[in-house]
């Protein structure tokens, strides 16, 4: 059956409520654990309950998670189902059911709630899972050769130290027909990671061990953009009707149609739609643009909003607009989000102004580089020219590329990397150069400093290191 996202949402948390979960809010994409950045999954704001660090409030909790994941920024647009922003359904048990329930429970969900065919699904359990494969082969029926031993991938951590466990995941079969011959989970044209079931029942210490812990938990995370891709029968996550209305905005707004549009155009527009929710979501949350941590990764994903923007050619600022729509979307489940409308929209709006003004000014020189008559012979712009755009004028090296490339020039990025070098060189002479007259002549150092020139804005000097 076609479900909405929302639907979706509601009978997961129906499901595990019926059966003893509270149901608990999201919390705030900033975690209360000091050791991690941003919430990346379900389990984090339980982490001191798994670790026996709390007790909990309940034996069995379900959630809808708001989620962001910068490990996956690469992906964004070129997988189907990857996004930085994307919200994670899950059930927890602290120290009460443990696998047989889990496994039961999780496919009861898929199969009867969500009306998949059970031989559209194929799971997967740790390789040394016994009692796992046994549940799956036993108590459900799957046929053995549908349940895949994984490696590490079917051993999930929340990061290098803390609760973590053996985990089985269920995947979506985009093309049974292929048969069960070679199954293999890794093929993503074929199968689709939907549900992943972890048996958290170990800690790992900075040194690498892993102990038991206290108690046997569950923690399990469904994608809902996943989920919602297989039920509504889009190819893709961003088609789903919790991202597309987003990316429909974007192409209004450049004049384009996704739908007849090429590999590329569409690509930006999914980076548009899966970057304005990191970003609403996360000012929502009281994170502001700045040069680290959290602030510089939402400044981040909003300056490749501006970039994919200009790439599909809407000029001038966008974001705010496009911005709308995910408030839109969001604020019934997320009622942050309009209640903080006005602020998230100035922000968005100031970041945006300040960051087409690099790019207008760099872009201006780019081409005076480029009808260089050298360059025009060599069609290579040189390391010093890439050099000059990012250190004077705050122009990020992979734009110079990018936009060389689609001119038809290269970039002599060896040449480049040797600028960067010597820049660093440059920079630590200098600052021996200053120690040394710190020591008596102050009118000196002010010389040196007003000589230099910095008509870039220095916060992008980090830009040139982030993909
Ligand atoms: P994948 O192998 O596809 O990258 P994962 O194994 O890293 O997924 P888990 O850490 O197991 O994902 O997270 C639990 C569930 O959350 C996944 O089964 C998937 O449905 C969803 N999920 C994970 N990462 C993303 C993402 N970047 N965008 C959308 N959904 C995601
Ligand atoms: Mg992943
Ligand atoms: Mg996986
Ligand atoms: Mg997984």
């Amino acid at each position: 059956p076609s479900l909405t996202g929302a639907e979706i949402r509601a009978k997961f948390l129906n499901f595990f409520a019926e059966r003893g979960h509270k149901v608990m809010p999201s919390a705030s994409l900033v975690p209360a654990d000091p050791t991690v950045l941003l919430t990346i999954a379900g389990m984090l704001p339980f982490k001191p309950i798994f670790l026996g660090q709390q007790e909990p409030e309940v034996p069995r909790a379900t959630t809808s998670q708001k989620c962001i994941r910068t490990n996956d920024i690469e992906n964004v647009g070129r997988t189907a189902r990857h996004h930085t922003f994307f919200e994670m359904l899950g059930n927890f048990s602290f120290g009460d059911y443990f696998k047989k329930e889990a496994i039961a429970w999780g496919w009861e969900l898929v199969t009867k709630v969500f009306q998949l065919p059970p031989d559209r699904l194929v799971v997967s359990v740790y390789h040394t899972d016994e009692d796992a494969f046994a549940i799956w082969r036993d108590a459900i029926g799957i046929p053995a050769h549908r349940i895949q031993r994984m490696g590490d991938d079917n051993f999930w951590a929340s990061g290098a130290t803390g609760p973590c466990g053996p985990c089985s995941e269920i995947y979506y079969d985009f093309h049974p027909e292929l048969g069960d011959e070679h199954i293999d989970l890794e093929d993503d044209s074929r199968f689709l990671e939907i549900y992943n079931l972890v048996f958290m029942e170990l800690n790992r210490d900075a040194d690498g061990n892993l102990t038991p812990l206290k108690k046997q938990n569950i923690d399990t995370g469904l994608g809902l953009e996943r989920m919602a891709q297989v039920l509504q029968g889009v190819p893709n996550n961003y088609e789903t009707d919790l991202i597309f209305p987003i990316i429909k905005k974007a192409a209004d707004l450049a004049g384009r149609d996704y739908h007849s549009s090429d590999e590329k155009v569409k690509t930006s527009l999914k980076v548009i739609g899966d970057h304005v929710r990191s970003v609403v979501h996360m000012i929502a949350d009281g994170i502001n643009a700045s040069n680290v941590g959290r602030g510089y990764i939402m400044r981040r994903l909003l300056r490749r909003v501006v970039r994919h923007g200009r790439l599909i050619g809407i000029d001038g600022t966008f974001a705010a607009a496009v911005a709308e729509v995910a408030i839109a979307l969001s604020e019934s489940v997320y009622p942050n989000t309009r209640e903080r409308e006005k602020f998230i929209k100035d922000e968005i709006q100031i970041e945006e102004m300040r960051f087409l003004q690099t790019l207008e000014r760099g872009e201006k020189l780019l081409e005076e580089i480029l009808a260089k008559p050298e360059v025009q012979s060599s069609k290579v712009i040189s390391g010093i020219d890439v050099f000059t755009l990012y250190d004077t004028y705050g122009f990020p090296s992979e734009l110079t590329q990018e936009i060389a490339e689609e001119e038809g020039f290269t970039v002599d990025v060896d040449g480049f990397e040797s600028e960067m070098k010597k820049q660093q060189e440059r920079s630590q002479a200098a600052h021996e150069d200053i120690d040394l007259m710190a020591k008596d002549n102050w009118a000196n150092i002010a010389k040196e400093i007003g000589k230099t020139e910095f008509l870039g804005y220095t916060q992008l000097s980090s830009e040139a290191t982030v993909k």
